[in-house]
């Protein structure tokens, strides 16, 4: 299992830092060293979402911080709009529903971004609606959506901003303050390199007039309550006081390389996974210009089944690689570039993808992908 390496958005490798830091005793979450650590915590976690605003540590996988950003501003019959190009698209729309949300739905086309010219003549349609809700970077299609773009749009009314930047936050940009989100969220497991188990939230004064009137039926994830306690610097309830640990590391980590290289290390990776697949003679899944930074959807090829690809690559070199979901199950896999991910990993994750494809007769000249990714660090050195 620690030859395993894991090419997957998410969890993503955990540098030996990071597993250390786990490794520490024990603390009374009441107590004024936890109230230190999670304060510390908690305020690296704002600069890496680039935000004035308060952040939170949620015990629980992204998905946790997605209920509680839907479960804090939605009451029953909430127009909300949901941008929905994939499955975390689909969660966030599933979760306005469970809150008795009406959803209004941009549907935009799996593999693609979403338009702000659409976004925006549905704002004019529907100004009333209470949110928006995006995913930044869509990890079941390996698409990354204009945030920033749609921020601008969103500055003219009052309609909140939800974004989900779990697979993007800390490997492609994100300005909470600069984009106008006024809820964004993200996770534990994919460009910060924590263990899974823990999320984030960050919301705006703006959002917070909203929850401050909303009567939400959620118990566990209550935003009012994490703001209360906060102001103590504790957690409502038990936190994972070991996730802590791990996140202040992790987010250490990502400070001390610096959020602007760290962006830039994930770009290259993205730029040197593409081009080293195209030099297989592989296509990608996402409409070009909106691929993600972070992670690569490439079609599987003639005659090479999901199971022979990835069960080769899975048993034969310890190399994890994620699949497609639901309509893409069997037609492409997804290579994650995230967190600590760099050249070493690609490299191998290449090599041996080029020995898997030979050994199901798939037809390319050897070394051409490592020659090509090597080349796009080369050109990004
Ligand atoms: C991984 C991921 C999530 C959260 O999934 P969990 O399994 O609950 O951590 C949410 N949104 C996106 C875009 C993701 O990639």
């Amino acid at each position: 299992m620690e030859d395993t390496l894991l090419m997957i958005p998410g969890p993503t490798t955990v540098p030996k830092r990071v597993l250390d830091a786990m490794a520490q005793p024990i603390t009374n979450h009441r107590g004024a060293l936890y109230g230190e650590i999670l304060d510390e915590t908690t305020a690296m976690m704002s600069e890496v979402f680039q935000t004035d605003n308060k952040s939170y540590l949620l015990t629980g996988s992204g998905t946790s911080a997605m209920e509680a950003a839907i479960a804090n501003i939605v009451e029953k019959g909430d127009k909300v709009i949901n941008v929905v190009g994939g499955k975390f698209g689909e969660r966030l729309q599933q979760l306005t529903e469970v809150f008795g949300g009406e959803s209004i739905e941009v549907t935009v086309p799996w593999g693609q971004a979403a338009d702000p010219a659409e976004i925006k003549r549905v704002m004019e349609e529907n100004d009333d609606a209470k949110a928006l809700t995006m995913i930044h970077n869509e990890s079941s299609t390996a698409v990354v959506n204009p945030i920033k773009e749609v921020g601008e749009i969103m500055k003219d009314y009052d309609t909140l901003f939800v974004v989900d930047t779990v697979s993007s936050l800390a490997g492609d940009n994100v300005q909470v303050d600069g984009y106008g989100l006024d809820i964004c969220l993200s996770g534990s497991q994919k460009c910060i390199a924590a263990p899974p188990g823990m999320s984030a939230i960050t919301v705006s004064d703006d959002a917070w007039n909203v929850i401050d009137k909303v009567n939400s039926p959620t118990y566990y994830l209550d935003m009012k309550k994490m703001r209360k306690s906060g102001e103590k610097s504790q957690t409502p309830y038990t936190p994972s006081v070991s996730m802590t640990y791990a996140m202040r590391e992790a987010l250490s980590m990502v400070l001390e390389e610096g959020l602007d290289n760290r962006i830039k290390r994930h770009h290259t990776g993205a730029e040197a996974t593409r081009t080293a697949a195209k030099a297989l003679g592989l296509e990608l899944f996402a409409r070009e210009g909106d691929y993600s930074n972070t992670l690569t959807g490439i079609y599987l090829p003639e005659g090479v089944s999901d199971s022979q690809l990835r069960g080769t690559m899975r048993d034969k070199y310890q190399i994890e690689l994620a699949g497609g979901q639901d309509d893409l199950k069997g037609k492409i896999f997804r290579i994650g570039h995230m967190g600590i991910t760099g050249l070493h990993e690609l490299s191998m994750t290449f090599t041996c993808l080029e020995m898997t494809l030979k050994e199901f007769g798939f037809e390319f000249e050897a070394g051409s992908s490592i020659a090509n990714l090597q080349e796009a660090y080369l050109k990004n050195m």
